[in-house]
Formats: C-alpha cells, structure tokens, sequence
C-alpha cells in the first residue's frame, strides 16, 4: 500500500484529495493546522483505517515516514492570507522547506501547490507557464504571491541540488464543495449572499475576470501529476473558461432563483484585472483537461451550502 502524506489535508481542496486517493487505495497521512482546514471536512475519514490525522503546523519540522507528500498547507483565500500575512510567509518558505528536508530524508516524491497567484495581475493572456509574472512584491497580496514563487524556487533548487523528485503545479481558482462560509472567495460568497438572499457584493465593477475549475477536475490532475515519472512542472491546472465576475453574479443570483440585489464595494488593492489558464501543457504532458463545465459546478455547490446552511442553524 502506497503512503501518502496531504498536507492541508483538512482544507477545502485537501479534503476532497484524501477521499479519492483513500477510494484509490492510498494509505493517507492528513497534516493539518486547522487555521483554515476543519475537522469537519475529514469527518467521514476519521473512522477509516487508512486514514490518519495529524494537527500540526508545517512551519515546524516531522518526521514521517511515506512515498508520496502533496504539500497544499496555506491560507489561499485573500481574507484568510491578509489576515496572517506573516504566517503565511513562514508557511511557503519554512513549511515548504521542512516537507522538502523530509521528502529529501524519507526519498519521498514532493508535490508543490502552487498557484496562478505567481502571475500577479498579468500582462500575457491567457497565462502560459513560460510567463514570468507582473507580481507586486510589497502588496497586500505579496505575502501569498511571493512566497508560493520562493517555494516553487525551493522545489526547483532541491531538485537541481539534491536530486529530489519534485513536481509542482499552479492551481487556477477553484471552487466546490467544502469550502468554508466564511472562506472570502468569490463563487462561496456569491453563493451563501444568494442562498440567504443577502445581497451579493461585487468588488470594483464587475469587468474583471477569473477562470473557475470544479474541485474534482483539479484533484485529478493532481493525482496525474504526482503519478507521472518524468515531468517536474511547473504544470497550470485550470479551467479555461473565463468570465467577468458580474457574469459569474447573475448566474448564481439565476441557479438560486434568488432575490438578491447586487451591490458594488471598492476594488482591493492589486486585485488582478483578468485570469485564465492556457492548460495545453497539461494537455500534453498529462493527458489532462478539465471537465466540469461552471454552470454544472455551480449547482453541487449550490446543493452544498444549500445543506451547510441547513445545518448552522
Ligand atoms: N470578489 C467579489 N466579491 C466577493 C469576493 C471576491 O467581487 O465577495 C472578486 C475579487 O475582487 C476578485 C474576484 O472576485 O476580483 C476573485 O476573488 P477571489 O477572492 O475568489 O480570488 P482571487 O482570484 O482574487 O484570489
């Protein structure tokens, strides 16, 4: 039986990866700090034999023994990253540096979550991972942007200067079920304001982009990637459908027959204009494409915080 340790594994994309990994066959090792993870995401998983969680922080050291390490730990949702800017430095340079020390001493395959946040607000469209990025070093978003690019850098010098065997991927906005309340992103906010009939805030005017990926889609092309033997990355996974995010507003505010109103609130700081993957890479490399389309997305999600809501009150 394969050993597998998820890092973040208690997130929201994590939880979704222990699952299918434990219906494929993987013995999992959750690590989890729960800052932004909760227990509640692994609830179902706790009672499984393969299964085991760990509440520690990666920005201390482990020892574990395992074949395969996926590090996801970090707040990616601004609100969450904004609001511990400093811990989420220690956790992309410390904590990545401690899973690559372990995955150097256990011989253990190394997958890095990175994220389409290394372009910045980009000047190339869609973005190719030949593209540098337009990344502003001393924003209110460089606490995230910055140290997921000195951990992509890390993952390349251990694998230039100690041979480890490292993969790194660039994850697109990505959206489902699982995804906290209060998580701060857009396709969670639109959805619980549209579901309570609270109105649904649009940051600036609306015209800028993002391209959003269903979860499964995304844990696939995780698996693909960690699974291949010869391709180090950096690989994008996202959707390329792009869209403003008022159109991604009147869809949510028509899948939840909602009465919401929208209303506009300013723009934050270094908010990027426009976003979408070009994925022919993973095409070629992985064989992989995503597969669920928005509006089919939308509704499970719907569906979900239909049920969480239920549930809180
Ligand atoms: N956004 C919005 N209303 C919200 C939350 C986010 O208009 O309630 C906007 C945000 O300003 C950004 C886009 O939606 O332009 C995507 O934001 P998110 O935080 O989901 O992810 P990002 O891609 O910015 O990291």
């Amino acid at each position: 039986m394969t050993r597998v340790i998820v890092t973040g594994g208690a997130g929201f994309i994590g939880s979704h990866l222990c699952r299918t990994l434990l219906e494929k066959g993987y013995e999992v090792i959750c690590i989890d700090n729960l800052y932004t993870g909760s227990k509640e995401n692994i609830a179902d998983l706790l009672q499984n034999s393969n299964f085991e969680f760990i509440k520690h922080d990666i920005t201390d050291g482990i020892i574990i023994n395992a074949e395969q390490i996926y590090n996801l730990a970090c707040p990616a949702s601004p609100v969450h990253y904004q609001n511990q800017p400093i811990q989420t430095i220690k956790t992309s340079t410390l904590g990545v540096w401690n899973m690559l020390n372990l995955a150097k001493k256990t011989k253990a395959r190394f997958l890095q979550a990175s994220t389409s946040e290394v372009y910045g607000d980009p000047s190339v469209h869609p973005q190719k991972e030949s593209y540098w990025g337009n990344v502003n070093p001393i924003g209110i978003r460089a606490c995230y942007d910055e140290g997921k690019r000195l951990a992509e850098c890390l993952c390349m010098e251990f694998d230039r200067q100690h041979e480890a065997e490292i993969r790194v991927i660039r994850i697109f906005n990505t959206y489902g079920p699982n995804m906290a309340l209060n998580d701060g992103r857009v396709i969670s906010n639109f959805l619980v304001q549209a579901i309570k009939g609270d109105p649904i805030t649009i940051y600036g005017d609306g015209s800028q982009t993002r391209s959003f990926q269903y979860v499964s889609d995304l844990v696939n092309g995780m698996i693909k990637m960690m699974e291949q033997d010869d391709f180090v990355g950096p690989v994008n996974l996202g959707n390329p459908g792009e869209f403003t995010i008022k159109e991604l507003a009147e869809k949510v505010i028509k899948v939840c027959n909602s009465k919401s109103e929208i209303i506009y609130k300013p723009l934050p700081n270094d908010d990027p204009r426009k976003r979408k993957p070009d994925i022919s890479l993973a095409k070629e490399k992985l064989d992989w494409e995503p597969i669920i389309p928005l509006d089919e997305g939308i509704i499970k999600t719907r569906d979900y915080f239909i049920e969480r809501l239920k549930r809180e009150k």
